[in-house]
């Protein structure tokens, strides 16, 4: 029976780290870190995103700034927003919650951020820095995922992974910090074959699908890790890409949905702001 990396526990003790080390930068230069959060629309499941980490924010002490605007805002108008923002001295980090609205070109959003302000880690510099092995910013996520298998000393050099999805935001990133760790990366994506060989063979196995339990339990090489990203609302309730209780009797350590690597994200977020803000006073000082 698997271990389960308890997100919720790990992700607890990261945010009291975060806490202690935003206290110290707060005491050195007389302000918080801050965190600016674009909303754009009233989808409800963005809405509670935005709203849960302005909670986080608070929780550690770093400051957040709320910008609601109307659905069928002009893109100039966020980008603008963007560029206001990215001048700011108080603003360390700017998120844009996604999806925007379809009139909006998420892409030209992403590339208007201040890249030493992208927390989200998603604009093409901090990506290309990760890509040719010099990471920045890495993306919360992926990141988070690494922060766990680390925590419980999870052997990753010259182990077989399997990364099913090939996103900017999860699959890619994912695949090159595992390859970083020396590990064999495998990425498979819609037009996979065989895709239940390939995670039969593999020693790690990272979900981020987007389809509640496609991954059968029966697949998991004995002793395999699976780290489960899926979050897909059913009747059911929150489900993973991973069928769990089966899975669990094969894996040898294994993530919950919910209480897997939905929170680790969120505190990742949080120390993307706090790592952003310390190179923002570095610069300003350098500038002084
Ligand atoms: P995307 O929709 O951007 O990517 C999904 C990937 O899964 C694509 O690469 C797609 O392939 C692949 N895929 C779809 N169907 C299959 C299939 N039948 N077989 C193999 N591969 C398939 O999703 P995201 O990466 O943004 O998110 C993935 C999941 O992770 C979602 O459930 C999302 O909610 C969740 N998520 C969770 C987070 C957390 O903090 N826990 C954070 C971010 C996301 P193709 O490229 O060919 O279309």
């Amino acid at each position: 029976m698997a271990i389960i990396l308890n997100g919720n526990e790990l992700s607890a003790r990261k945010r009291e780290q975060i806490a202690q080390e935003t206290r110290v930068f707060a005491a050195q230069h007389g302000r918080a870190p801050g965190l600016a959060v674009i909303l754009v629309g009233d989808d409800p499941a963005s809405s509670i995103y935005v709203r849960t980490k302005k909670n986080d924010c608070t929780q550690v002490g770093i400051r957040s700034f709320d910008h609601h605007l109307p659905e069928h805002t002009e893109a100039e108008e966020v980008l603008s927003l963007i560029k206001t923002l990215n001048a700011d001295g108080e603003v360390d980090g700017i998120l844009v919650q996604l999806p925007l609205p379809a009139h909006i070109d998420t892409q030209e959003v992403l590339l208007t951020i201040d890249p030493a302000k992208d927390v989200d880690g998603f604009h093409p510099y901090n990506m290309g820095r990760l890509l040719v092995g010099e990471p920045t910013i890495l993306p919360c996520t992926p990141s988070g995922v690494m922060y766990m298998l680390r925590e419980h000393s999870v052997e990753i050099k010259g182990k077989d992974a399997v990364i099913v999805g090939r996103s900017n935001i999860v699959g890619k990133p994912m695949a090159l910090l595992l390859m970083m760790e020396h590990a064999t990366v495998t990425i498979c994506h819609s037009r996979t074959r065989n895709l239940d060989q390939k995670i039969a063979a593999a020693d790690i196995v990272v979900a981020a699908i987007g389809k509640a339990e496609m991954i059968k339990g029966e697949w998991i090489k004995e002793g395999a890790v699976v780290i489960d990203v899926g979050m897909n609302r059913t009747e059911a309730g929150l489900k993973g890409d991973v069928s769990f209780e089966a899975a669990r009797e094969h894996a040898s350590y294994i993530t919950p949905v919910p209480g897997g690597v939905g929170p680790m994200t969120r505190a990742m977020l949080l120390e993307n702001t706090l790592v952003a803000a310390r190179g923002h006073q570095k610069n300003r000082a350098a500038k002084t």
